[in-house]
């Protein structure tokens, strides 16, 4: 099979060693042994700071998307109304999602290339439409964007809706989260992006108001989020827990922590600077419009013409670089390069750029 010494794929990013042993270890069983309760509530306590949160924290098995889905389900009914703030494959996606589970959904578009700027376009639509979910996403991977959050919780407090769902899967941990300072209800993260670990859990910070309207809706399923309101109390999981996953998720939130939060969003930072700086020196565009917000985590750039992208991509893979490509209206335009958790690193990210330079040269 064929590996990359050069990782910088926007997720699932490089996992460290210290992460991968700790879902090397042949646990007990987390459904009957008490040390796995134990583990759980520590790592509900390092999440919770993460997420800048007194909210309770549920850690499920299965990735970011399963979150994504158990919240919505857990949360809405059909017929239920929702405005999705939408600026890129993550936030449309969301609005469908909704769709598809009976909600009538509105979406506010933003081009793929910016973030949110126009406040009163949101505005209205919470005005007009009385909704019963906000749904956002905080950095958009697919586009490199960072979508700026605090207003919408103003105007979530403003316009009474009860429930602000947020994607904060790829910023979690490289940029600032203030669930409870910015109102979030449901804060959606992910194991595989800042976190750096394998693509198996995900997380999400919930309100007393979310718990309320999850007993109410009293959704079954996998992805449900009602068991885990008791799961604690009762020693009770709705499935055999993933104790591997959730000792490397303990793990990697721990070395955040040890970091420091600030020195975390501002290691992140200065690569992010350092790589835009590099590629646009090369001549190469950044794909986010200037008037955006660009990402610390990742960053997207436009595929370099007339080489294209499937060229391209064979000529970094060539030489050890594992880029991501893009989705959805962006496939085949835009590449990326993700500079999260494990690969927000000066020294990798700079051996990514010579060999992004030397294929330039060369093409
Ligand atoms: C990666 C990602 C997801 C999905 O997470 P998976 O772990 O791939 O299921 C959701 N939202 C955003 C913004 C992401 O970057």
């Amino acid at each position: 099979m064929q590996t990359y010494p050069i990782p910088m794929t926007p997720g699932p990013v490089m996992v460290p060693p210290e992460i991968l042993a700790a879902g090397q270890v042949n646990y007990g069983s987390g459904d009957t042994e008490p040390e796995y309760l134990e583990l759980y509530n520590q790592t509900e306590a390092e999440l919770r700071q993460l997420f800048a949160t007194a909210n309770r924290v549920v850690i499920q098995t299965g990735e970011g998307m399963l979150a994504l889905w158990g919240a919505l389900k857990s949360c809405l009914k059909p017929g239920d109304r929702v405005v999705a703030v939408a600026s890129g494959v993550f936030g449309f996606g969301i609005a469908e999602m909704a769709e598809s589970i009976g909600a009538v959904v509105k979406v506010v578009p933003i081009p793929y290339n910016q973030t949110i700027t126009d406040w009163q376009a949101i505005e209205a639509a919470l005005a007009d439409y009385r909704p019963r979910m906000i749904t956002a996403v905080h950095c958009e991977t697919p586009s490199g964007t960072l979508n700026p959050l605090e207003r919408l919780g103003q105007l979530k407090r403003e316009y009474e809706v009860p429930l602000l769902y947020v994607d904060v899967v790829s910023s979690l941990g490289g940029a600032p989260v203030k669930v409870d300072e910015w109102g979030i209800d449901l804060a959606l993260g992910g194991s595989q992006k800042v976190l750096s670990c394998p693509p198996d859990m995900s997380f999400l910070a919930v309100s007393d108001a979310a718990w309320e309207i999850i007993e109410q809706v009293n959704y079954p399923g996998y992805d449900a989020l009602k068991p885990f309101r008791t799961a604690q109390q009762t020693a009770a999981f709705p499935y055999t827990p993933n104790w591997h996953g959730t000792a490397a998720l303990h793990v990697a939130a721990r070395r955040i922590l040890d970091e420091g939060l600030e020195n975390s969003f501002q290691r992140h930072a200065v690569v992010a600077d350092y790589c835009r700086e590099r590629l646009t020196k090369m001549g190469l565009s950044l794909y986010p419009a200037r008037s955006a917000i660009a990402s610390p985590t990742v960053t997207a750039v436009n595929v370099p013409e007339p080489l294209g992208w499937p060229e391209f991509d064979r000529r970094l893979r060539a030489r050890g670089l594992a880029v991501g490509g893009s989705y959805g209206p962006l496939a085949g335009k835009v590449f990326r390069l993700g500079h999260m958790g494990s690969q927000a690193d000066l020294d990798l990210v700079s051996r990514a750029l010579d060999v992004i330079e030397d294929v330039l040269k060369t093409a």
